[in-house]
């Protein structure tokens, strides 16, 4: 039998039994008053048949709880009433358990798939808090009587829980309510109303109760803090509030942050303030991107009416544009500007000694907490033989001041896509070599293709598929061998640039002493608040991962800042819900929230919606009518889950998108909503009108032309 079936027999039944209940008014034997006068007669009947009436009541009792019917609490009270206290206890706990459990499977087996996939994104926090605390908060509830225990029922049934979590749970939170209720059924003849037998102080009282867990847990966790933190001696007085390790975005946000809210805090950078951002990452290699672009412009010269343009450049110049660029910047992130922000700049190499101390320069500075925002270094791979050859990273790519006649570029994500780009643009014969089967691995494959296509149009050899295994030096002539479909090909190269990843920095500064623990993946592990395991230091940036951008450094430094300073009294998780990121090649890649492979590998229902670009005004005038907008959206609804754009100035039309699916708003919003023309932007409002008319109500609109042909007549 189907599922489908399953569901529509599940449905059925239950109908049929509510409509019974209402229909033969079952409901008026579940009331206080009918079981006050037919106390005597049910009494009896249980003096001459126990077993039957407990079995009876045990069923009942069950169907009632499992249809969400209204009578438990009376029912309790029979209980009560009839079996004396103990046995009453002993029966309404399980039969109640069981049939809380019977509904909460109801629920699950009815509408679990459908809420969650409907809801994808916004339960992916509250599937997560379930998976980890449910049985917590769920044991909470049950303890206050006030929360209607059917709706909880219903609710659970839709989460992750595990169905024995919930009855056992169910089983022991339940117990002290329902002794409440058993206890009263014992002396019904006192009773006159439901509502009275939870007294306002009764009710205080469970109250209480309910906050026990929540006061034992915050009891419990300064209880650990306590007990990781009591093997090292806390300072009488501490010199500052915060000491952020590194001066990168997550190091520079982070204490900027804490200067803001008047605490004292230091920081402590080893190398640049800036970090990998400024001095090697986005701001050289965007300005290094901006000078091949005028280049490749140069080159399409015809195509914009003219007959010849000739630029005449030295690559040396170019690199020296770049640090030019980098120290326009510099001051945004210096010392001076920190300074005089309230951040204590510390130059140094320091070490953290204790939870509470850092060492730097022979100097011990005492501190509250710690934020660790140390990032990442490039990651080498171990390959034979590249070692011995001079090779390049972003790390030190900056220093060249000659430009490679053939390099060698490993790696096709973002770092490797934008540097191959720009150095084939400056005329280098640039090998690009990516073991995986496309470049941008995470994009969709018709995006990979469409930027290898653009690189090869411009002369690069793009090799995916292809592992590199070893480097060689032949007759003083470098060359990578890799292994692609088991045969052996050979690259010769000038230069190679290695850009396969980059590995956090977690070593030599006295995480590993301390016991920091660290995650699969080589990040600092943290919690939900990026506290680590020893709940002082807190962690941001490349260094906590997962994310490895300058926007999400930022982001997580907030949360990092907040928790370390105010998180005894309120901590806040991250919340990473809507992570944009672009590559900047040429065209750029955009992307917020899913793309159509994620969604087809995740199962999540979904429609697809395009908007080429080639019928942009804006873009046509450009000669910049290439690439395309995919939207993705629930079958039907013009909520946004994900969104990706090819194109130019991809990056900065990808804007509202962000702040559409950061705030709910969907695509008709976006349609609604008048956009300047001739802009770029213009395609983001296009690209909700093709949503649109692929959802015309046709046959609505077949009856609007019957009127308009009744109008004509
Ligand atoms: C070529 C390239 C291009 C990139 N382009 C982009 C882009 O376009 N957009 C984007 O969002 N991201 C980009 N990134 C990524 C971005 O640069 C990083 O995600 C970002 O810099 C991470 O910030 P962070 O603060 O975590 O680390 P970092 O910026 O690396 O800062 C860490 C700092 O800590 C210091 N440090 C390390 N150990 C210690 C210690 N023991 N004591 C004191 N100080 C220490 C380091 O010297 C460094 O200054 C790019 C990266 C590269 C390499």
């Amino acid at each position: 039998m189907s599922n489908r079936w399953k569901k529509t027999l599940v449905i059925m039944a239950i109908a049929v039994l509510v409509v019974t209940f209402f229909v033969f008014d079952l409901q008026r034997y579940l009331t206080l008053a009918e079981l006050k006068t037919r106390q005597a007669e049910f009494q009896d009947f249980y003096a001459a048949h126990r077993l039957l009436t407990l079995g009876l009541y045990f069923v009942l009792y069950v169907l009632v709880t499992a249809l969400s019917l209204p009578g438990a609490a009376v029912m309790t009270l029979a209980g009560g009433a009839l079996f004396s206290f103990l046995p009453a206890l002993v029966v309404v706990s399980f039969a109640s358990s069981i049939g809380a459990t019977l509904a909460f499977l109801v629920s699950r087996f009815l509408l679990r798939d459908w809420v969650q996939n409907r809801f994808h994104d916004r339960l992916a926090a509250i599937n997560r808090g379930v998976e980890k605390e449910g049985a917590f908060y769920l044991f909470t509830l049950r303890l206050v009587p006030i929360f209607p225990f059917f709706i909880i029922n219903l609710v659970m049934g839709l989460t992750p829980m595990r169905t024995l979590t919930f009855y056992w749970v169910s089983q022991v939170g339940m117990l002290a309510g329902t002794a409440v209720y058993v206890n009263a059924g014992t002396q019904l003849g006192q009773i006159n109303s439901l509502g009275g037998i939870l007294s306002p102080g009764l009710l205080f009282s469970f109250v209480l109760l309910g906050v026990f867990p929540l006061i034992a847990r915050k009891g419990v966790e300064i209880m650990k803090k306590r007990q990781t933190l009591k093997n090292f001696p806390q300072p009488k007085k501490f010199a500052y509030n915060v000491i952020v390790f590194g001066a990168g975005s997550a190091g520079l946000v982070s204490s900027y942050i804490a200067a803001a809210v008047k605490a004292k805090v230091a920081l402590i950078e080893k190398h640049k303030m800036g970090g990998d951002c400024l001095n090697t990452g986005c701001v050289p290699s965007k300005a290094l991107i901006r000078s091949a672009k005028m280049l490749a412009y140069g080159r399409r010269a015809t195509e914009f009416g003219f007959r010849k343009t000739e630029t005449e450049f030295e690559f040396g110049e170019v690199m020296e544009r770049v640090q030019r660029v980098v120290g326009k910047v510099e001051p945004h992130d210096s010392v001076e500007r920190y300074t005089g922000l309230g951040v204590a700049c510390i130059q140094g190499d320091a070490r953290i000694t204790s939870p509470y101390t850092v060492e730097v320069d022979g100097r011990t500075l005492t501190t509250r907490s710690i934020i660790v925002a140390t990032g990442a270094s490039p990651f080498v791979p171990p390959i034979p033989g590249l070692e011995q050859v001079d090779y390049l990273t972003s790390d030190n790519l900056w220093q060249l001041r000659e430009l490679p006649q053939r390099l060698v570029v490993l790696g096709g994500g973002p770092i490797g896509c934008e540097m191959t780009q720009a150095f084939a643009r400056f005329g280098a014969q640039v090998t690009q070599v990516e073991m995986g089967e496309q470049i941008m691995g995470r994009e969709d494959p018709d995006v990979a293709t469409f930027v290898r296509q653009r690189f090869e149009t411009e002369g690069v050899n793009v090799l995916t598929g292809h592992a590199a295994k070893q480097v060689l030096t032949e007759d003083g002539e470098h060359i990578l061998v890799c292994a692609h479909q088991g045969e052996q090909v050979r690259v010769p190269f000038d230069r190679i640039l290695v850009a396969v990843g980059r590995r956090p920095n977690v070593k030599d500064f006295g995480l590993e002493e301390l016991g920091v623990r660290l995650s699969d993946r080589g990040t600092v592990e943290t919690d939900g608040f990026l506290r680590t395991n020893i709940p002082n230091i807190f962690c941001a940036g490349d260094v906590a991962g997962p994310y490895q951008f300058t926007h999400t450094a930022g982001h997580q430094a907030w949360y990092a800042s907040v928790n370390a300073l105010f998180g005894d009294f309120k901590k806040f998780p991250v919340d990473y819900r809507v992570i944009p990121w672009v590559t900047f090649t040429d065209p750029e890649v955009a992307r917020v929230g899913l793309n159509e492979t994620e969604a087809r590998q995740q199962n999540i229902a979904h429609e697809v919606t395009v908007f080429e670009l080639a019928e942009l005004d804006r873009a046509i005038a450009e000669s910049e009518d290439h690439g395309w907008l995919k939207i993705i959206t629930p079958p039907g609804k013009d909520k946004i889950l994900g969104v990706t754009i090819v194109g130019t100035h991809a990056g900065d039309l990808l804007a509202e998108y962000i702040l559409a699916m950061k705030h709910g708003l969907g695509l008709n919003k976006i349609l609604g909503t008048i956009h300047p023309y001739p802009t770029l932007a213009e395609a983001n409002k296009m690209a909700a009108g093709e949503w649109k008319k692929a959802h015309v109500p046709e046959k609505l609109l077949a009856w609007v032309e019957k009127f308009h042909a009744w109008r004509r007549k």
